[in-house]
């Protein structure tokens, strides 16, 4: 099973959409970026082709396929009409149950029927998105990393129903689009997140109970283990939103007191501090600065 005709439709322009068109547009697939927020769609468009201008600044794309890549993007609020074509939906909306739920049964509704449905979700299980729909052998984890046209993997996860060549099909396309793809099987947090949150969360957990500071955990797992980031600075880079919300899952999925999250995440995400997003986490975040600053908060 191929993809044959129609376009890819990526619901969502937040961090995780724009970085999956991109890298769809750039491997010569029209693609439609759905939102319900124009702002949102408008701001995709914006980061994608500044990130863009760094892959021509690099030397690792010409100017012409930079413009061949852009050309390749449309955006659409509709979800209606953002859908009607696709021969693949990659749904990357903000992570929450009831909301993907209530995607996929529209996807269900809108997209032909031959379409292969995937979904972004870090965590959420893809039997039970699949189970909203009339197609859930088509229905298919599709778990692209942050930064989308950086990072190299791409966690494919099968949900209970998920036909072979589903998977046979998303596994090749991720080799078109210059990725590796892992397959796993849908069990909560599948394998990247189940790993990592767990980390993350005994990282905050260590500064909570003052063992080290903000610097000394991440210097930590960055020299002492070739960590390229600090478990926090990570944190910080997912959103600390994000981080609560999949270790919930875990929490939830797994009934093991193990993953519960630390009371300082869930106080920092109460508070607004999300991290790079909302411009302050662990770290604080001035537009245009590279410099790494420790929050006020958690200064020495
Ligand atoms: P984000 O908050 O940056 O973007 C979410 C976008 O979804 C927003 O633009 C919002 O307007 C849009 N949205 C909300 N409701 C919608 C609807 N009904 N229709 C269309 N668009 C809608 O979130 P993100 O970080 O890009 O995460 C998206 C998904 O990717 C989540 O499932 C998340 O778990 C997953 N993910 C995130 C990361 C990460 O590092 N941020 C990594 C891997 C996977």
């Amino acid at each position: 099973m191929t993809l044959t005709g129609g376009s890819i439709s990526v619901i969502g322009a937040g961090t995780m959409g724009n970085g999956i068109a991109h890298v769809f547009a750039q491997n010569g697939f029209k693609v439609t970026i759905v939102d319900i927020s124009l702002a949102q769609l408008d701001k995709a468009v914006a980061n994608i082709s500044k990130n863009l201008d760094r892959q021509v600044a690099k030397g690792t794309l010409t100017e012409e396929q930079k413009k061949t890549t852009l050309a390749n993007i449309h955006t659409e609020s509709n979800i209606i009409e953002g859908v009607k074509d696709a021969a693949l939906v990659v749904e990357a909306a903000t992570e929450n149950v009831e909301l993907k739920l209530k995607i996929f049964e529209q996807l269900d509704t809108y997209a032909p029927k031959s379409a292969i449905l995937a979904t972004n979700t870090s965590s959420i299980s893809i039997t039970k998105i699949a189970a909203v729909t009339n197609r859930a052998s088509k229905v298919i984890g599709m778990h692209f990393m942050n930064p989308v046209p950086v990072m190299k993997l791409v966690e494919i996860i099968n949900g209970y129903a998920t036909d072979k060549e589903v998977t046979h099909t998303i596994v090749e396309l991720s080799k078109q689009l210059g990725k590796v793809p892992c397959v796993v099987n849908d069990y909560p947090g599948f394998i990247a997140n189940r790993i990592l949150m767990p980390m993350i969360n005994e990282a905050i957990y260590s500064l909570y109970e003052g063992v080290a500071g903000v610097e000394e955990i991440d210097t930590v797992m960055k020299l002492g283990m070739a960590h390229p980031m600090g478990p926090l600075q990570l944190a910080d880079f997912v959103g600390l939103d994000v981080c609560l919300a999949i270790l919930k899952v875990l929490h939830d999925g797994f009934g093991n007191p193990k993953y519960a999250p630390c009371p300082l995440l869930i106080n920092m995400v109460a508070a607004g501090k999300l991290g790079v997003k909302s411009g302050e986490g662990f770290y604080v975040y001035a537009a245009g600065s590279k410099e790494l600053v420790v929050s006020g908060r958690f200064a020495n």
